[in-house]
């Protein structure tokens, strides 16, 4: 059955689903790789149309997948496909030029974090209502961290307590993002990092562990037995 999104909604969620995906081995495009026996992509879709203030939902695909991931994701929620870019901020800007008048609160969520729950959407777009202007969901780094030269000899042991591993959904008011794109130089590889560099406050909040990032082949593995259990 088709997901039907929240006309009255303020959010609209934007998902990067262009990459290669070569880490995870050979195969299609990492969004379209299977998990269970959906593509990941669909399982993201679904927990995103299940966030109660989701309007509109912008997938940005492989250009040569544009046709076939609309026919894959017409079941699952009305969402826009737009073809993504070279580079995954080039795919969040298509993506967000896609995005009609309306929901001033955008998340960027990667498709590769095909499990990231509903609840998630609706914490991270909380915090953008509460009037941040940028939230990120986090989560505390448990292993000690070392900083390394380039042959592989410590420099120095990192202070933990400060580090957290960031997540998507990333989320932005509207013009926050939107002004981070336009100003964009060089790649990042989070949308936080590009308003960061326009010095305005990122804000965290308690991420999840089911948004893990689905990479490389133990990754799969790993999501296989959360979505079994
Ligand atoms: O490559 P990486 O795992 O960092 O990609 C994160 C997300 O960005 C993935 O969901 C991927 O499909 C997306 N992406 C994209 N366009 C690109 C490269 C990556 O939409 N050119």
């Amino acid at each position: 059955m088709t997901a039907q999104l929240n006309p009255r909604g303020d959010v609209a969620v934007l998902i990067p689903a262009a990459g290669a995906g070569v880490r995870l081995g050979p195969g299609g495009p990492k969004a379209l790789r299977l998990l269970g026996d959906e593509p990941l992509l669909v399982h993201a879709v679904r927990r995103v149309a299940a966030a109660p203030s989701v309007r509109t939902i912008v997938v940005a695909a492989p250009p040569a997948e544009v046709a076939a991931v609309r026919q894959l994701l017409a079941p699952v929620a009305a969402v826009t496909v737009v073809a993504g870019g070279v580079e995954r901020q080039e795919s969040v800007a298509l993506a967000l030029a896609a995005v009609p008048a309306g929901p001033e609160i955008i998340l960027v969520h990667d498709a590769a974090r095909a499990l990231a729950p509903p609840e998630l959407f609706e914490s991270v777009a909380a915090a953008v209502r509460s009037g941040r202007p940028a939230v990120i969901p986090v989560l505390p780094v448990v292993d000690t961290v070392k900083e390394v030269d380039a042959d592989g000899v410590v420099l120095g042991t990192v202070d933990r307590s400060a580090l957290r591993a960031v997540q998507t959904p990333q989320g932005f008011r509207r013009a926050v993002l939107a002004a981070a794109h336009a100003g964009a130089a060089g790649s990042l590889t989070d949308d936080a990092g590009l308003v960061e560099k326009q010095g305005i406050p990122v804000t965290c909040v308690q991420g999840h562990e089911h948004a893990l990032k689905i990479t490389r082949p133990f990754d799969l593995a790993v999501a296989t037995l959360l979505l079994a259990s």
